[in-house]
Formats: structure tokens, sequence, C-alpha cells
């Protein structure tokens, strides 16, 4: 017998072994394999085929690894329709789907020894670098130590580590399936019903009380599993704390088969009941889902989209089906995971790129095993879902749900829709400000639509004014600052008034340009062809393409004046100016620089929602999903950079930004304001800002995109050219174009400049191709493309030439 084998590598194809005649019963499809692939390296495979007959030249398989499949074929072909439909290869698909453990591919794992005291060894300074450098991972390979170890210049090799008992060395049976038993914290049985006797017993320890209580608030609020995690986070105490309560004997640590089938309860009264303009969205989403299983659901800021989804969670959960809630980013995880954790008695399934391995191995499980709900980024879809019901794609206009790098670059959303139709699942998208992808799809009937106008509660929508900056007097210095008077007396009136402001910019950093007043010289990346960002907290100019940073020059690199100027606005800069024109303002900043860590963020969120903070500034980060009460104002200092990109779908997005970030004013209490700067009054999308209806500016972009065949009408590819030897790149980039010209005609564009053209390095040209929609033309594009490509990459000297291939741009 023999067996295909998937390997997860940007290969194409799969690969046939040998099944080993012992083996035969066990081989079966989705099952993980050990297999020598190259010249010595193990690989972890999985069985996608089997067949009978023998083959003298084929190598066998080493060993199987599970005792039942990770996949079923309705997975597989999810894969299959994935790296087609993106031209990517299955062994990425395959990579992105499977958890790091279940595809290590070698011999000895390393795990940071997570009981160990760090204070108590002698590699002191060093240690909380490496444990916390470590703890990103849980599972790392020897070199992966190395690695991290290198980078942040720590002094120190894996054996030293070892020895110290930082790092525990695991055996390769960490490959078999060890998950289905997990760890939990129990009472010892003589503590099991005494509390009084546990109070006692800690109470000289302010840390084993805090635990021990958030202990019993767990045991009352979920069922087992608790692990030492959720008790040391919830209490803010650490390991050294619960192996005391152990070492006591109050707390006990077994191993426990996990209960992978949670239970969905509702939390009663927590479902407050739905409006009347809501129960009548319901009737026309449930008649809708008659004729077609994708509905778009698209309701005004506030008009109670989530209280909507939570109703067909309900219903899908009673139909004994699983569900997946999609966001577009991490950021808004915390936000809707509170939402949901306090409505469902039982665990919500979390994922995404940034959970640790562990979590994304024990998430990949759970939904193997019928978890009912799942939140997560796109990455989520991958997961082996047994009986999906349920896809709600969460503001489905997002552009983040497109993956861009690696490969497969898929889009969430579409990917949503492809993966419902295989599972016969319904899927809901919903919006305040649909994606022109989606209204196409309703205009041809593939798509149901209905509509939310209202606010819940009859909140009014905010009251959006335009300041018009070519009416405003002001200062050159206060130009560069940005803001009119009648900016900072709006934000004074809504202080004075005791209410919350956001403002948002979209640009992070301090300032966008280090421009020397004399000779006029732009302080450049060296690797990229961009200006460099100053960052003012880390007194460094930072490249926003390859995160190089420079010193700040203190005189001109090129006519050495001393004579470098700041201009242009950033985040932080616009925080610093805020500040000092509102001395008694508090103020926080949320972006890329004061949010990367979930901790971070949560800080800054809550210390927002309880008022700490008045005004909140912010990047695109503040415009999506939150609900706070208390916002009554919402600025927009330069409106006008939001729709001043070269890309076709920048007035889309720009309109998209703004009624997102509109949206977070006035939710709650009273009506809101939103106050909006810029240049071009008369431009399409504010006008449409203004009206409040959006129809007329859709109707007219789409009119647009059809009459230049853009995206939607038109299946949009981008192929990439990135090398460092400039006339390499320039040559093949106009050879495809020659090659594709002679079947797709003025479909295809000349190789263009991208909006930065040389990034670590690195030049890069984009050859664009406009497919129409339909299958048979994608298959066609696919073989005339993988054909140029094998073909290139046949000549001497380019088998490592790279072109990278994005389907769906955005
Ligand atoms: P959207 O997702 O459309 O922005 P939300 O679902 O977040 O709207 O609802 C906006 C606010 O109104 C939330 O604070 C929500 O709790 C509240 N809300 C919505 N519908 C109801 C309802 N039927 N009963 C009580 N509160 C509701
Ligand atoms: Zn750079």
């Amino acid at each position: 017998m023999k067996a295909e084998i998937l390997l997860p590598l940007p290969v194409p194809g799969t690969y046939t072994y040998l099944i080993p005649p012992d083996m035969e019963e066990e081989a079966v499809f989705g099952k993980r394999v050990e297999v020598q692939f190259g010249r010595k390296k193990l690989y972890t495979g999985l069985i996608v085929g089997i067949e009978s007959g023998t083959g003298d030249q084929l190598k066998m398989i080493r060993d199987i690894l599970d005792d039942e499949p990770v996949i079923r074929e309705i997975h597989y072909r999810f894969w299959k329709w994935m790296a087609e439909y993106y031209c990517s290869f299955l062994g990425d698909v395959m990579n992105a789907a499977l958890p790091a453990p279940l595809k290590i591919d070698s011999e000895t794992v390393l795990q940071l020894n997570v009981d160990h005291d760090y204070d108590e060894m002698d590699l002191e300074d060093d240690a909380f670098l490496i444990s916390d450098a470590l703890s990103i991972q849980n599972e790392l390979t020897w070199g992966d130590i190395q690695e991290i170890l290198q980078k942040k210049s720590i002094n120190k090799n894996v054996n030293e580590l070892i020895d110290a008992g930082m790092v525990d060395v695991k055996e390769k049976a960490l490959r078999k399936n060890t998950h289905e038993t997990v760890k939990t914290l129990m009472w010892a049985a003589e503590y099991r019903d005494n509390q009084k006797a546990v109070m006692e017993q800690v109470s000289r320890s302010k840390k084993q009380t805090r635990a021990v209580l958030a202990f019993t608030t767990l045991r009352r609020e979920k069922k087992p599993p608790i692990s030492r995690y959720e008790v040391m986070t919830k209490s803010d105490t650490d390991h050294a704390t619960i192996r005391a309560l152990i070492k006591k004997g109050i707390l006990l640590e077994t191993k426990i088969k996990k209960n992978f089938l949670g239970e969905l309860i509702f939390r009663k009264g927590m479902l407050p009941p739905l409006v009347d303009f809501q129960k009548k969205a319901l009737a026309e989403m449930e008649q809708a889902f008659e004729s077609t299983p994708v509905v778009l659901l698209e309701g005004v800021t506030g008009s109670g989209k989530t209280r909507l989804y939570l109703e067909w969670i309900r219903r899908v959960k009673e139909a004994g089906q699983q569900i997946l809630f999609m966001i577009p980013e991490i950021a808004l995880t915390t936000h809707i995971i509170h939402r949901l954790e306090a409505i469902f008695e039982s665990d919500v399934i979390v994922y995404h790129s940034r959970v640790s391995e562990k979590s994304r191995m024990e998430a990949y499980h759970s939904v193997r095993f019928g978890a009912p709900l799942v939140i997560g980024t796109r990455s989520a879809l991958l997961l082996p879902f047994q009986n999906l019901g349920l896809i709600i794609v969460d503001e489905e206009h997002d552009r983040s749900y497109k993956q861009l790098n690696p490969a497969p670059r898929y889009h969430g959303r579409d990917s949503a829709v492809y993966l419902a139709l295989l599972s016969d699942a319904r899927v809901i998208l919903g919006s305040a400000t649909p994606s022109l992808e989606s209204l196409v799809n309703v205009q041809e009937g593939k798509y149901g639509h209905v509509m939310m106008k209202e606010r819940f509660g009859l909140m009014e929508m905010p009251e959006i004014q335009i300041v018009d900056m070519r009416q405003v007097q002001m200062s050159e210095e206060q130009a560069e600052i940005g803001f009119s008077p009648q900016l900072l007396q709006a934000i004074h009136q809504m202080l004075d008034a005791g209410r919350q402001v956001m403002v948002f910019q979209n640009r992070r950093g301090f300032a966008p340009v280090f421009l020397c007043d004399h000779c006029g010289h732009v302080v450049q990346c060296d690797s990229c062809d961009v200006s460099m960002t100053y960052h003012k907290f880390s007194e460094k100019l930072q490249c926003h393409y390859c995160r190089k940073e420079k010193p700040v020059p203190k005189e001109c690199p090129s006519c050495h004046f001393w004579s470098m100027k700041m201009y242009g606005m950033g985040t932080e800069k616009l925080e610093e100016h805020l500040q000092s024109l509102l001395p008694d303002a508090t103020i926080d900043r949320m972006d890329y620089d004061t949010a990367s860590g979930r901790k971070r963020l949560e800080r800054i969120l809550t210390r927002f929602s309880n008022n700490e903070t008045q005004i909140l500034v912010g990047t695109q980060m503040i415009a999506k999903g939150l609900d706070f009460e208390n916002v009554g104002l919402v600025v927009v200092p330069r409106a006008d950079q939001l729709f001043s990109f070269p890309d076709f779908r920048s007035a889309e997005n720009a309109l998209q930004m703004l009624r997102q970030v509109s949206g977070r004013s006035g939710r709650k209490k009273e009506k809101g304001q939103v106050l909006i700067q810029t240049y071009n009054p008369d431009h399409p999308v504010i006008q449409s800002l203004m009206s409040g209806d959006d129809r007329g500016f859709y109707q007219q972009e789409l009119e647009e995109r059809k009459v230049f065949r853009f995206a939607p009408y038109y299946r949009m590819v981008k192929v990439t050219f990135r090398n460092k030897n400039r006339k390499k790149n320039t040559q093949v980039a106009y050879e495809l174009y020659h090659y594709l010209q002679a079947s797709f005609g003025d479909r295809v564009s000349v190789p263009v400049e991208p909006l930065v053209s040389y990034i670590n390095h690195y030049y890069l040209l984009d050859v664009f191709v406009k497919l129409h929609r339909n299958r048979k033309e994608g298959t066609f594009f696919r073989k005339r493309l993988n054909h140029f490509i094998r073909e290139v990459k046949s000549r001497p000297g380019f088998s490592n030439f790279r072109m990278i291939v994005n389907v769906d741009p955005i």
C-alpha cells in the first residue's frame, strides 16, 4: 500500500510513500506521519490519500503519529480550494492550519520550565529576559533558542539553560497525542468544603489569600479544568504562590480528561429582549436565509448588530452546531470576549495569531471535539470544525481580513463564505459600512441583505460637523499642529461637560519626516525608499517598512548645518501638543507603539472605559468596534490623509474609516458630535458622510469600478517581483507582462512600481491582471502563471527568483 503525503512546505503537490505492512490498518486519511524528505530531514506529513500497489523507489513512512485523524476530508477540500483560489501551495495552507506542535520537524523539543523559580538561580539578571523571550513560544527547537539568545544579546548557551533547570528537554513522544488530558487545580480532600480552614492556613500571605479567593470564584463560575494560569492571572500572583498552596496541601494539581464539549449555556437575564426594529431585522434575516446561506446585515453603528449575532448564536447552539465568530483584528478580541463571557457560562475559545502555541493546540483539539463557540481572526477558519452551523464575520468590510504574508494570502470573509458552502453552514456578514464586494453580491442576488438604520435606545446618530480648513486663519506654527480654534473649543466644551473625546490620527510616531531646513534633505531609511519617522519616546528614527532604527542626526547628513526640523504629525506628537494645549486633561494614546502587547492594550482600554482618561488619541485601532458610553466627541484633525492614497479603494476605505470612528461618539447617554477638519469639503466622501446616506456614493463608486475594470467586477491579481538585482527584476517582470498579454490583452498592466518600491534592499515591481470572475478563467490564469514561474525558475541562477502572487489584493 502507498500513501499520498502532504508536507508543510512550499512545494507543489504531494509525495508518495510506502506504508509498512504492519501499519496498513492504522494508516488512514488525516493522520500525521513521520517521513524522511530530502537527504536527512524528518518531517511531519499528513496522509491525504491511500492506494494499493508498491514502488521500488519509494521511501517508507517511518511512523504514524496519531491515533485519530487530525483533519477530515472536508477540511482538506477547504485547504485545496484555498491553495487553488489564492495561487499558493497546499503545504502553505497546511502550515497555516496546523499548530506548531502538530508539525514539529526536529528530534528534540525544548520547553521553558514554567515551574522554575527564576529568582533563585544564578542567571539572575538574564533570567527575566530569557523567560520573557522564550515564553512567546511554547515548544522550541535548539536552534530557536539559540537564535533568541543571540537576538537579545544574552550571553548564555542552550546547555547552560538546561543545566540551570530553566529549560526542559522533552522527548519526541510529545508529538503523539498527549493533548486529551489537561492539568487542573482542585481542592485537596480535607479542604474541599472547609473554606474557613483554608483561609486560616493562608491568612499570613496576601498573595496566597488572593489566589485562594480567585480559585474559589473560578470554581463557582466554571467547570474544570482550572489551570494555574487562570488562577495566577485572576489573582495577580505567580507560580511560587500556587506551588506554596500545593505544598501546604490545600490545592492539588492533577491531570484530567478534558471535557471538550463544554456546554454553552446562556446566563439568565444576560440577553435583553430585542426591540421592535431588531425583531423586524431578525425576521428579515430568517426569510433571507430561506433562499441564500449568506446574509449581509447592514446596521448603523449602535443599532445592535452584536445583539442580533447573539440571537443567532443561541439558535445555532440549540441546534447542536458549532459557531465561529470572526473579528478582523486581535486588538478587538478583548472587548468582545468580555462581552461574550459575560453571557455564556462555558469557555469561549479564542484563536488568533498571538495566542501561545499551547493555546492554539488546545483550541485545535477542542474544536475537533466539538467545542461550541470560537472567536477568532481569519486563521480560525482553518480549525477542524466538525459540525459548523454559523460563521459571523463582524466588520466584514475590514481590510485586516486579508492575509498579506506569508502565503496563503487569503481573505477571511471570502474564505468564510466558501467554508460555509462546504459545511452547509450559514454566514452573517455584519457591517455599518459594507464592502463594495458584498454589495455587488447582494445586487447580483447571491447574498441576502437586511438593514438596520436606527440606533438602539433611540440614540440619535452623532452630528457631523466639517471644519473647512481653507477658511481657518492660523499662524504657521498653529497650522503645523493643525488644531483649528473650533476644534479646540469643541474639546474644551466636551471636557467641561464631563464627557470623553477621541482623536483619530491615522499615523503613528511623532513626526513623519525629519527634514533639513537649509538644504531640504530628508532622512531616509538606508534599506528602503521611504523617509523615516521620528519616535520621541525612543528618541530614534524608525522606518515603518522594515522597522530599522537610526539615531536622530544633530546636523544635516547632507549639508552639515545644524538645521534638522520635524515636519508633519503622528499620534505621538499630536498627543504631546494636545497635552500642552490642555495641561489639565488626562490624555492617553492607543496605537501600534503603545498597545502592542495585550496587557498594555487592556490597560489603555480599561482606563478609558473607567473614565480615568479624558482624551484618547489613536490610529485606526480606536475606530473599530469599541463601545464606550461616555464619548461625546470624535475629532479627525486630518481627514484628507485618508482619501489621498493612490489606491482605487481609498475613497471607499476613507468613508468606512470615518463612519466607523464617528460611530464611537454618543453611543449611550446623549447625542454625540463628530468634528472633521478637511481642505476638501466637497469631496464625495465628506459629502456622503454629511448627508448620512451612502447609497449615492456607493453607486457612483461602483460605476467607476465597472468602467475602469476594477474589483469587485473583476478579480484582480497582483504579481510582485522582489529582487535585490534591479535589472533582473525588471527584465522578468516585463517578460511576464508580455507573456500574459497574449492571453489577457489589455487586462494586464505594464510593470509598475508600488508606492514604496525599495524595501529592505529589495526592488519591487507589480504586474496587475484583471480576470473575469469565473472559475474557468481562474483556472486558465493559474495554469499560465505556473507555467511561467516554472520556466523562470528552471533558468540557471533563477531557482530562487521570487514572485509573490496576491489574489484579490487589498
Ligand atoms: P453594533 O454592534 O451594531 O454597533 P451593539 O450590538 O454593540 O451595536 O449595540 C449598541 C449598544 O446598545 C450596546 O451597548 C448594546 O448593549 C445595546 N443594545 C443593543 N440592543 C439592545 C437590546 N435589545 N437591549 C438592550 N441593549 C441593547
Ligand atoms: Zn526601511
